[in-house]
């Protein structure tokens, strides 16, 4: 392995070298093709074998969660996303999010901010590289660009426009699990993750070695995705390690202790608001209530994801449980009149923003948050320096511009959709041998140091790193 450190330059412009066969288009057997997101993938043959390493460009997320991007090649990108600080950063490589040079291809992993949130920006100017994906992270993709070009258009902190994100759906190219296409002169293979619905684990042949990007990845079942089973062949691993310092409990014990504290508020007259990701944990949040036949409302960005997400039924662990779940839960149409009335109801509201920065959950805090019957149910990890993580630890917050000293009980639950540290080990412990690069978490060094120290060829790159293998 040769570490090229991080001052090798922005990625070198795409040059095509490695070979495109053509061949005839494969059909998506997963979910149906929706609206005009239905360009074919390529079908991939035996890329051509160059006797060379492997060039891996840590463009973002290593040491750190948020903006994941990795350059294969010179050419091949996978995920392109953005990190939520103020202002939000960028992949390096990039000027306020758009690439000093051009991949050929984009591969995304899942439809969360963090690895699909810059894509648009790839398809300014001239550049028009094919962005391959699940038809769920498609959809998911076009829901997020819309929502950061409505929240933030025309300033930083949204990289594209809308020009760019109508192309988008002009590149946009359906992948189907265990269906290999070429991209960029690679085969590539994507693999369920169970991570959310459409996530991928990222195959990347050149010919010579075998990339395994892992994308996030659960190997637990959640009720709304299967865990993680495929342990494709690899070279050379990139992988997660968001929980690598957790060991998360049982879920049924995690779902046993919420169900128990919610019934015991609605006995006692009280509300509970339950605030989470519009995309994965809205959903589970809903089959868990529904499981255990606790009526819910649900609020915000979720809301639209829950009817978007029903339309892959093949991409779901339980695609009649999310019907049931759906056509019991009450979605809220959205005005502020009708969110404080159902605050004052002993029930469930299950709303973003996860982490409460912003959303319906501005409204549904402000006016649970005096009364000690009342509870807020967190349903995921509080990142550092958000309102979410100040009330946890303070017992007060800034919401929606109001400092809130909180009398309602505050918890917090661990539904996580990521593997946690006895996860990771089995998931890696498939690929003894092979080089690992660990990357996104916030401990990546700790973790790397601990397989190395078992035998593992592990290492965590720096941001910016490039690397042959
Ligand atoms: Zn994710």
């Amino acid at each position: 392995m040769t570490r090229l450190g991080p001052d090798t330059g922005p990625p070198r412009a795409a040059t095509g070298r490695r070979g495109a066969p053509g061949r005839a288009p494969v059909s998506n057997r997963r979910g149906t093709p929706p609206g005009d997101l239905a360009r074919r993938p390529t079908e991939a043959s035996d890329p051509v074998a160059y006797d060379r390493p492997v060039r891996l460009q840590f463009l973002g997320g290593a040491g750190e969660v948020g903006r994941s991007a990795l350059l294969v090649n010179d050419a091949l990108l996978l995920d392109f996303g953005i990190k939520t600080d103020t202002p939000p950063q960028y992949p390096v490589g990039s000027t306020r999010g758009r690439p000093d040079a051009d991949p050929e291809a984009v591969v995304v992993s899942h439809g969360h901010l963090d690895h699909v949130g810059a894509v648009p920006a790839l398809l300014s100017g001239s550049a028009r590289p094919p962005v391959h994906w699940t038809p769920p992270t498609a959809e998911l993709a076009m829901v997020l660009a819309r929502d950061t070009l409505k929240l933030h258009g025309g300033t930083p902190q949204c990289p594209f426009t809308e020009t760019e994100l109508r192309r988008l759906t002009a590149a946009s190219t359906l992948c189907g699990y265990r269906e290999p296409f070429e991209a960029a002169g690679h085969r590539v293979e994507l693999f369920d993750a169970g991570h959310i619905p459409g996530s991928a684990h990222v195959l990347v042949d050149d010919g010579d070695t075998r990339l395994l990007y892992t994308g996030d990845f659960h190997t637990d079942d959640q009720r709304l995705v299967a865990g993680s089973r495929d342990r494709p062949d690899a070279d050379v691993v990139v992988t997660e390690s968001t929980y690598a310092d957790t060991d998360h409990d049982d879920r049924d014990v995690v779902e046993r202790r919420f169900v128990d504290s919610v019934r015991t508020t609605l006995w006692e007259g009280g509300t509970v608001v339950v605030p989470a990701f519009a995309i994965g944990r809205t959903q589970e949040m809903m089959l868990v209530c529904d499981a255990h036949d606790i009526e819910c409302y649900v609020d915000g960005m979720g809301t639209e994801v829950t009817r978007l997400l029903r339309r892959y039924p093949g991409f779901l662990r339980d695609a009649e449980a999310m019907r049931r779940a759906t056509s019991n839960a009450r979605f809220v149409t959205g005005r502020d009149g009708q969110r404080r009335r159902i605050a004052d109801q002993s029930t469930v509201v299950i709303t973003t923003a996860g982490m409460l920065s912003g959303g319906p959950a501005m409204t549904y805090v402000p006016a649970i948050h005096d009364n000690p019957v009342n509870k807020l149910c967190f349903s995921g990890y509080q990142v550092a320096d958000t309102p979410g993580r100040e009330l946890l630890e303070t017992g007060s917050a800034e919401i929606g511009g109001r400092h809130l000293r909180v009398s309602a009980q505050v918890e917090s639950y661990d539904f996580s959709a990521h593997a946690d540290h006895g996860g990771l080990r089995a998931f890696l412990d498939a690929y003894e041998g092979a080089p690992l690069f660990v990357t996104h978490g916030d401990s990546c060094d700790r973790f790397a140091d601990a397989l190395a120290s078992d035998g593992h060829d592990a290492t965590a790159p720096a941001l910016g790193e490039t690397v042959e293998v």
